[in-house]
């Protein structure tokens, strides 16, 4: 096929199969020969939600009009507030509402739910990441090991995929929790990697480490909204996420927490705690001793950030609206067809993609390793000159995110046709 010839059968497969773009803001190209950019960057910054301004707007007339009674008063007192996005929450992550709430950031809660999931002994204090870990795990996790008084560089165990390979193999991972996993306290592991967009087997390793007598937490960042989660079925003790990427919940948004029902009520289990983590019926007797409910809501600590959250409920509405089989459906349509478009453009060019090419073991991201380097240039051209959004990873990857509510087949086809023409054949 032509360029002209792919170009319009990807128009007539995003007339066939429309999405939901229209509930979004697209910005603007800021080049090349459409109005809209090509954008592919929700893997960082998920785009607007049209319903959101609406939603900030009555939250802001409240306040407004109210003053402090709306913390109990008007059509969404502000103190209960959060609860109306647990439920959406829940059910993206595959979890009770009981084991789900939303609050703080993502490294912030993956400290607090470390300060109750890693419990280092001796013998049995390591943590287990990926190489590949975005920074703020790695920091997170290391200064998790020194605050304990341990040697960072023994207690962070980082798995790396085999040599000449880009991906972890679910199999080295669970050989390495068979051998050494009576040393293991903590597994924390991305269950989408942010680089390569690997999607790691969730409940295979969750099952291994549990054999090898650790606790199994999950970064899912790049996975909540992205692909189907069941973390109550699958046994994962703990998780967090945040909600600007994939969610589209604006930037900073806050994050969500998952902690498994088994751990709730627990006594044993130590945490940070606040007054918006003790039973809500005395909350405001201001007793010194906090009553926390058994549930996750055990660990909020802090009133939540109501201006932060009115995003996030217009976009999680979307969701609930469209549902995650279909998103996903559509989302291997989006990714598969991006995928055939770059496997034509990638002979001769020093171009590999470094996701797995099986569906079932990535989410919408494909990761693009660029031979010769200056990724940091090429995604720059590609905004400037094609209006094609992407991100880079230095030194050399690219991240291309066809997102299933908002990105389009054309899209996909006006990053492989950008990358054709900005990347010489070698
Ligand atoms: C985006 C991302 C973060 C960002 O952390 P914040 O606390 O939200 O700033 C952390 N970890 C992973 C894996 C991410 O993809």
């Amino acid at each position: 096929m032509t360029s002209l010839e792919q170009e319009a059968a990807a128009r007539r497969r995003d007339e066939a199969e429309p999405g939901h773009r229209h509930l979004f803001h697209v910005p603007p190209a800021e080049g090349g020969r459409y109005a809209e950019s090509a954008y592919l960057v929700g893997n960082s910054l998920g785009l607007q939600p049209r319903a959101a301004r609406a939603d900030l707007d009555a939250e802001l007339e409240t306040w407004a009009t109210r003053g402090v009674s709306g913390h109990f008063s008007g059509d969404r007192p502000w103190v209960p507030s959060y609860r109306s996005l647990t439920g959406p929450s829940a059910s993206l992550v595959g979890a009770l509402p009981a084991e789900t709430v939303v609050m703080n950031s993502l490294t912030v809660n993956l400290h607090l739910l470390m300060v109750s999931f890693y419990r280092p002994t001796a013998g049995r204090d390591r943590i287990v990441i990926e190489d590949t870990a975005f920074p703020s795990d790695s920091y997170a996790v290391r200064s998790q090991a020194r605050h304990h008084g341990l040697d960072p560089d023994e207690a962070v165990v980082r798995l790396r995929p085999r040599p000449g390979e880009e991906t972890l193999r679910t199999e080295d991972v669970l050989d390495y929790l068979d051998r050494e996993g009576q040393r293991v306290a903590l597994v924390l592991l991305g269950g989408v990697n942010y680089l390569t967009g690997e999607l790691m087997e969730i409940p295979e390793i969750t099952e291994a480490g549990h054999r090898a007598g650790a606790l199994v937490g999950w970064d899912l960042a790049h996975a909540v909204g992205n692909v189907p989660l069941a973390l109550h079925d699958w046994d994962v003790d703990f998780a967090a996420w945040c909600t600007y990427k994939y969610l589209n919940s604006g930037p900073g948004a806050l994050a969500g927490a998952f902690v498994h029902e088994r751990h709730l009520g627990d006594p044993t289990v130590d945490r940070f705690e606040g007054w918006w983590g003790t039973d809500e019926a005395t909350r405001f007797e201001m007793a010194p001793v906090s009553r926390p409910p058994a549930t996750v809501e055990g660990w909020l600590i802090s009133n939540p950030p109501v201006l932060a959250m009115a995003p996030m409920r217009s976009a999680l509405a979307i969701f609930a609206q469209v549902g995650m089989p279909a998103l996903r459906d559509r989302s291997e349509r989006l990714t598969g067809f991006l995928e055939e478009l770059l496997d034509q453009v990638i002979p001769g060019r020093p171009l590999t993609v470094l996701t797995p090419r099986d569906p079932a073991r990535r989410g919408c991201q494909l990761s693009v390793r660029i031979g010769r380097g200056g990724a940091a240039a090429l995604t720059e051209r590609l905004s400037q000159e094609y209006g094609v959004l992407v991100d880079d990873r230095e030194p050399d990857v690219i991240r291309l995110a066809p997102v299933p509510l908002y990105s389009t087949y054309h899209d996909c086809w006006r990053a492989a046709e950008a990358l054709s023409r900005l990347v010489d054949k070698s």
